[in-house]
């Protein structure tokens, strides 16, 4: 059997070391330039499924938080705080031996996943041809491969998803109606400690009197130990967002700040000090639009949808990565089983596959979709769940950095 794998981000990547594990081979297709092509994005939590992820991926892998912790060289535990102004202290969870929690650094979490696995770069798939012999992919270069299964894991514009479904993405995915501004700052010193103290990887203040929240992260601390690098993404509801005429669309970076600075005029000091350190041009200049995606059925043949191209979710819940590393594994063992050459088992197989994923995306969609904080905010008795796991009394604690020689 040979698989063709679109997309070399963390689904792709996870599914092909899932199959070099088992020995299947795969070739993996990826749009990008390069690894350095592109952003990756701050910060992801894994928890939950570490142990699987080290069973399923082959022995060559080095240590995942060794690899990827975005705290490191700082020796604090992966923390993300949760700040209801209208429930007593703060609640928050915290990596432990019992409930272990990964915070990677995006590119290098793909690094990681990207361990002794040959990416065909520059590939950005056009179309896709199948029947009951085989599957074909084409690419916008003019070259094309052949297989007996392909896997869309092209992310939440799938075009692996469009091929199939006969669907655009326009047509698929749903808006989020929330506005968001997003913002990124380094920080040193005092002000570093001060900002790891509300979280050591992220917080979310979540204040519904006021009108909006914000996800406060850190994205990776510096080499030098006593400085990191922040992010912050402030978000209010908004069913006009994608509207062309949106404000946010055209307005500079002076007016994204200056919004935001009026509106958190009223926090608390200690969590307004974000917002007020960023400079003008640490504000994202592209308007930022969550959409996400419901998928009831697929069809089931030899290609096969993993991660935001079947179940994109907001990040709400931390809950899309843990999702698409779901689907790699489940993936992984059935076509580990399967004979490629009977079409009416692959087709039962990936039958099977599609509803048990198709129904736990749907669900944790529609969780992460509910999770906009002020409902959870008002209600001070509701489960609050991150990374997860239930969110308890998180004590405060002292922080103390060493420079690194
Ligand atoms: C701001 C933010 C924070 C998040 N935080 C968390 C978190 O804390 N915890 C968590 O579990 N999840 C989190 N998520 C969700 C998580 O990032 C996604 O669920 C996960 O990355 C999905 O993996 P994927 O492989 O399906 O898609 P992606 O990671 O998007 O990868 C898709 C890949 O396909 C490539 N590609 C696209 N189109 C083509 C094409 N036509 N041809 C070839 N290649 C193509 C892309 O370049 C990309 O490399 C977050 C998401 C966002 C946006």
């Amino acid at each position: 059997m040979h698989v063709l794998i679109v997309g070399g981000g963390l689904g792709g990547l996870s599914l092909a070391q899932c199959l070099r594990k088992q020995g299947i081979s795969f070739e993996v297709f990826e749009r990008d330039a390069n690894s350095q092509s592109r952003p990756q994005g701050w910060a992801i939590a894994i928890h939950s499924i570490i142990d699987q992820l080290a069973e399923a991926f082959p022995s060559d892998m080095p240590d995942l938080k060794e690899a990827t912790n975005h705290l490191a060289p700082l020796k604090l535990p992966a923390q993300i705080g949760l700040y209801f102004p209208n429930r007593e202290g703060r609640l928050g969870v915290q990596d432990s031996p019992e409930l272990p929690i990964v915070r990677s650094e995006r590119r290098r979490l793909r690094d990681w996943l990207s361990t002794n696995i040959p990416i065909q770069w520059n590939k950005r798939v056009s179309k896709i041809q199948s029947d009951d012999d085989g599957v074909t992919v084409f690419f916008e270069d003019g070259t094309s491969a052949k297989g007996d299964i392909l896997v869309g894991a092209d992310g939440i514009k799938s075009v692996v998803r469009e091929n199939l479904t006969q669907r655009t993405s326009d047509e698929m995915l749903k808006l989020v109606p929330i506005a968001a501004i997003v913002g990124e700052l380094d920080l040193s010193g005092e002000a570093f400690k001060r900002q790891l103290a509300l979280g050591h990887s992220a917080y979310i203040f979540v204040s519904p009197d006021l009108g909006f929240w914000n996800f406060g992260g850190l994205h990776h601390v510096h080499p030098d130990g006593v400085s990191g690098r922040h992010y912050w993404m402030y978000m209010e509801p908004d069913p006009n967002v994608a509207e062309p005429n949106h404000w946010l669309q055209t307005a500079t970076r002076e007016e994204k700040l200056n919004y935001v600075l009026k509106k958190v005029s009223k926090m608390p000091p200690k969590f307004r000090e974000i917002f007020e350190s960023t400079p003008a041009s640490g504000i994202k200049e592209e308007p930022h639009i969550w959409r996400d995606l419901e998928l009831e059925s697929l069809p089931a043949g030899r290609v096969i949808l993993v991660g935001d191209a079947a179940h994109a979710m907001t990040p709400f819940r931390g809950e899309g990565g843990y999702h698409t590393f779901i689907d790699c594994l489940e993936l992984s063992r059935i076509l580990g089983k399967i004979d490629s050459t009977d079409i009416a088992a692959v087709k039962e197989a990936v039958a099977g596959y599609n509803a048990e994923m198709l129904e736990r995306g749907v669900e944790a969609v529609r969780n992460s979709r509910g999770e906009q904080g002020d409902r959870k905010a008002q209600d001070r008795k509701s489960k609050v769940v991150s990374a997860m796991q239930e969110a308890k009394p998180l004590p405060e604690s002292e922080i103390v950095l060493e420079a690194m020689a």
